[in-house]
């Protein structure tokens, strides 16, 4: 017999939720713009649309979740305010949202964090605590708040409230695109993939969705591989904002992605490289790691082959200029002539 009252309440994620997440962030979360690229469409020979996620205020659309998470807070929970151990565009979403609507945000660090990040942190108006010197120490620090402070923890991906808010996405996308069979989603955690392809296949099952991850340490991938959610190291990647755990105690993306992601595709760190400097090339739009991963699968002609149109998600344009850089030096040193 199973004891009721240990057992963590779970509840699904329903396309209502997504609509309701799109009135609930109207507020703080605008549309973003939708355009064909002419090159894509041509080299593939069927239309390509971007998302450009890459363009709200945070510069990823990690924005959405988090509005709709701490939209959602009791009057109660938003006076205690909230805490995140996130300092990758998760943390920067939580910090700006909860700053516009004059909630007190922690983030708890580790002092390896670089001073660039805890200085965009503390911008948005972010409480910083630095404890410890790893990611698992911080993690601590936070539930800690959590229990002795009241303050709620936002996740970054395995949360409802969150899945809703990134849903939004494929609403945007079913409205602007009658045609749409194929959608591009970069995947770590899932949050993203799990609510876009709800909001997509509860208006028509046939819209395929494709997932986009780096070669090494894709731990989605390796856990659906194997079937429960594993752990794996990081390697370095230009796709930093993909690297993460999935959660071994994993609530609900594992099992969405499961039910929603028709295919999975994995992109070498050249192939990231050079999509990022193509990006800037033609379309001078400024895409981190993570979203170039969608764009290879393009420019790589690995979506599977079907009529209609493309969506890509740009997720995100948060990356080290002097990185950027680089990869534009090598890419026009390799595209001279
Ligand atoms: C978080 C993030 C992703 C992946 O989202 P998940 O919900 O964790 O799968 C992709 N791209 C960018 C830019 C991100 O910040």
């Amino acid at each position: 017999m199973t004891n009721t009252i240990l057992t963590k309440e779970r509840k699904d994620v329903k396309i209502r939720d997504v609509w309701e997440a799109r009135k609930r962030i109207a507020s703080i979360v605008n549309r973003t713009p939708l355009i064909q690229s002419t090159i894509l469409s041509e080299k593939i020979g069927r239309p390509v649309y971007l998302k450009l996620e890459n363009v709200h205020e945070v510069g990823a659309f990690k924005v959405r979740g988090a509005a709709n998470k701490i939209l959602s807070l009791s009057e109660e929970e938003k006076k205690r305010g909230v805490a995140t151990f996130s300092t990758g565009n998760h943390g920067m979403a939580v910090a700006y949202v909860a700053n516009k609507l004059g909630i007190d945000a922690v983030v708890c660090i580790s002092n390896r964090v670089p001073k660039a990040k805890v200085d965009s942190l503390k911008r948005l108006g972010a409480q910083i605590e630095i404890v410890g010197d790893s990611q698992d120490a911080a993690g601590e620090r936070c539930y800690e708040l959590e229990r002795e402070k009241g303050l709620t923890v936002i996740q970054p991906f395995d949360d409802p409230h969150v899945i809703a808010g990134q849903g939004t996405i494929g609403l945007e996308l079913l409205e602007a695109l009658p045609n749409l069979t194929d959608v591009i989603v970069p995947l770590s955690g899932g949050g993203l993939l799990s609510g876009i392809g709800l909001a997509l296949k509860s208006n028509n099952r046939d819209i395929r969705v494709t997932g986009v991850s780096m070669e090494q340490s894709a731990v989605m991938y390796e856990s659906l591989k194997v079937g429960k959610p594993v752990k794996m190291e990081e390697s370095e990647t230009l796709a930093d904002s993909l690297l993460g755990g999935i959660g071994l105690d994993n609530q609900y993306t594992f099992q969405m992605v499961q039910q929603y992601m028709d295919d999975v595709v994995l992109i070498p760190e050249d192939e990231i490289a050079y999509s990022m400097a193509f990006m800037m090339d033609k379309h001078r739009i400024i895409m981190e790691g993570a979203a170039a991963t969608g764009i290879a699968a393009v420019l790589g002609n690995k979506i599977p082959q079907q009529d209609g149109d493309i969506a890509v998600i740009i997720s995100g344009h948060n990356v080290d200029l002097s990185i950027l850089l680089k990869l534009i030096q090598n890419y026009t040193f390799e595209n001279k002539g």
